[in-house]
């Protein structure tokens, strides 16, 4: 649901865990002053590495602006054109491969007066950026809640008009369903959403390709599904998203349900105590490493197909040291190979294929 990015502390520690260019984003997001080098969020407790898994969610936990200051040489923010980096093509975003705890927490179904403006304050309260996968309808009847959502810093996604299966309509009513919504969120917000997360999940390699090309729009699914248009339940919310949570994770969840919307208070108290730190879809997609495996034919010089094999290894519990955010494989990701990015309890997760069920994605 939302558009674009913002993360201001997130910014610095992106810089210091991930060699990326993040900076260009800057400019983009943030409501307010450019607070690039907010420095720390609360949570990234850089050198924590195993402690941070036990610590209990204790409200105030902004021990890591001890640690940061002094590595946060950030880059004045640019000035121009964000120019982020552009999304994958042909491709379906499920998961981040990136250095550092980082995740991104996805919002659908909404905007909805009832529940989102505190879902809102709840990020607010927390520097925490989110994206929101807003429906046009919803949209077209609330364009102030989607202002709301852009002014505070978070991205805004699509997720269709009215809530089909993308691949059962037809042609002219797929222009109604993105390029109307596009359009809703153009004028309400003054930027054109670039990810879509299709209804349910439900997506083809033909259909997705024209999607990319005619309305501009990667497809974003998820690797943790908390079920929470199912249950109903904050504890259940809670507890699945915490079960399945790692670095890189996209977390789907659904802004117009209050149970959610009261669960994500705690939820989010404990990611930030494990040390996870949040960031938009963009800013993910600026900091995802490089397909290891050239699905396509890229490599011609040093052929050298590294098997995929990576992702869903199941990290090895405790493993003293390597992070799983860290087994990249060779490259150390120079400056992060110190953050023992929180990672604490990596679960397997949902693996990559998203349970889609009947459920109300
Ligand atoms: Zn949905």
């Amino acid at each position: 649901m939302k558009p674009l990015l913002i993360v201001t502390g997130f910014v610095a520690a992106a810089a210091l865990g991930a060699g990326v260019a993040v900076t260009p984003f800057l400019i983009a997001a943030d409501d307010g002053p450019a607070t690039t080098q907010s420095i720390s969020q609360p949570a990234a407790p850089a050198g924590s590495g195993q402690a941070a898994q036990s610590k209990p969610a204790t409200a105030g936990q902004k021990t890591a602006a001890a640690v940061q200051p002094a590595a946060a040489p950030a880059p004045a923010p640019e000035p121009a054109a964000p120019a982020p980096v552009a999304p994958r093509k042909n491709y379906t975003y499920k998961s981040f491969d990136v250095d550092g705890a980082y995740i991104a927490m996805t919002f659908d179904d909404g905007p909805s007066p009832e529940t989102t403006p505190r879902l809102l304050k709840t990020l607010h309260e927390r520097n925490i950026k989110a994206t929101f996968f807003v429906l046009g309808n919803m949209a077209a009847k609330h364009p102030e809640l989607l202002k709301m959502i852009a002014d505070e810093g978070h991205e805004i996604g699509s997720h269709s008009w009215s809530h089909p299966q993308l691949t059962r309509i037809s042609q002219a009513a797929l222009d109604k369903e993105l390029g109307n919504t596009s359009e809703v969120i153009l004028q309400a917000t003054g930027k054109r959403p670039i990810y879509l997360r299709p209804p349910y999940g439900t997506m083809k390699p033909s259909l997705r390709t024209l999607i990319e090309e005619k309305y501009g729009l990667t497809i974003v699914n998820w690797s943790v599904d908390p079920n929470d248009w199912k249950n109903r339940n904050s504890q259940a919310v809670h507890d699945a998203i915490l079960a399945q949570v790692k670095p890189g994770a996209i977390v789907l969840s659904h802004d117009i349900y209050p149970t959610t919307v009261d669960a994500m208070p705690r939820i989010l108290d404990e990611l930030i105590a494990k040390g996870y730190k949040f960031a938009t879809l963009s800013q993910m997609v600026a900091m995802d490493k490089p397909l290891k495996a050239p699905m396509v034919a890229s490599v011609h010089a040093g052929q050298k197909p590294k098997p995929a094999a990576q992702a869903n290894a199941k990290p090895t519990a405790s493993a003293g040291a390597p992070k799983p955010g860290a087994q990249a494989g060779t490259k150390p990701a120079a400056p992060s190979g110190t953050k023992p990015a929180a990672a604490s309890a990596p679960k397997p997760a949902a693996t990559g294929a998203p349970a889609r069920s009947a459920g109300v994605y």
